[in-house]
């Protein structure tokens, strides 16, 4: 399981399925993908199976900003609903996870009474709480109220149709890292998916929450104080 999200002015479609393609020998029953497109509106593509299977379906799509994720379930069955991206109730916001969110059912009880949900997994209720809090919270507020009541294992990414210039990730255990060259910005579970995308590094700490632009990133703690993050040189060829 893995996730890989590419915001900059590269094909995001391409990183992302060559990093999803290189996270394969971590193990994964199906894949999937989300792109911004040109009206600010997600597209999703997603199956169980391969990763080459998405990218046949995927190869002509052009954008600079996505996220993709290959999963290994954990909750729900194999199914292609249960896939991730999972999107918020009215399609605002859209996430990719791996990990376990483990008191998923009390948050649904205690906060998402009456919600419908898509799926059978522990994720759908992280796209639902941003997606409440952001009603009357600033967006990066919301995320991380959201994030601060999760308990277990998570490396997440997070697009948001309201603010389509910015790609948000956090994590608590489960690894992540970001690359960036020039051009952009690169997040994965594993630097192999880095190679040839990103000059240099840096290896997200536990209980961080990142904002990143093309132009630039950021990185915050959770009570939202910026954090000063130093990059490393990458020197890996695949
Ligand atoms: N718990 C989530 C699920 O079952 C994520 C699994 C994973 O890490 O791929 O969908």
């Amino acid at each position: 399981c893995g996730i890989v999200g590419y915001i900059g002015t590269n094909n995001a479609r391409d990183i992302i399925i060559h990093g999803l393609e290189r996270l394969e020998y971590r193990g994964y029953d199906s894949a999937g993908l989300a792109i911004l497109n040109k009206d600010n509106l997600f597209d999703i593509y997603k199956d169980v199976g391969r990763v080459s299977v998405l990218s046949k379906s995927t190869n002509k799509i052009l954008s600079n900003i996505g996220i993709g994720h290959t999963r290994w379930a954990t909750h729900g069955k194999v199914t292609t609903l249960n896939a991730h991206p999972h999107k918020s109730p009215s399609g605002r916001f859209m996430i990719v996870h791996n990990g376990v969110i483990e008191n998923f059912s009390q948050l649904k009880e205690q906060y998402l009474k009456g919600h419908t949900f898509l799926s059978e997994t522990d994720t759908e209720v992280i796209a639902h709480l941003i997606e409440g809090f952001a009603t009357y919270m600033e967006v990066e507020n919301a995320i991380l109220t959201t994030l601060k009541l999760l308990h277990g294992s998570y490396a997440l990414l997070i697009l948001d149709t309201q603010n389509p210039d910015k790609l948000y990730a956090a994590k608590d255990k489960p690894p992540l890292l970001v690359g960036k060259n020039t051009q952009g910005f690169t997040i994965s579970s594993d630097v192999l998916a880095l190679a040839g995308y990103a000059t240099e590094y840096h290896v997200i700490e536990d209980k961080t929450f990142v904002v990143t632009t093309k132009n630039g990133i950021k990185f915050y703690n959770y009570d939202h104080e910026e954090l000063d993050i130093k990059f490393k040189p990458l020197n890996i060829d695949v």
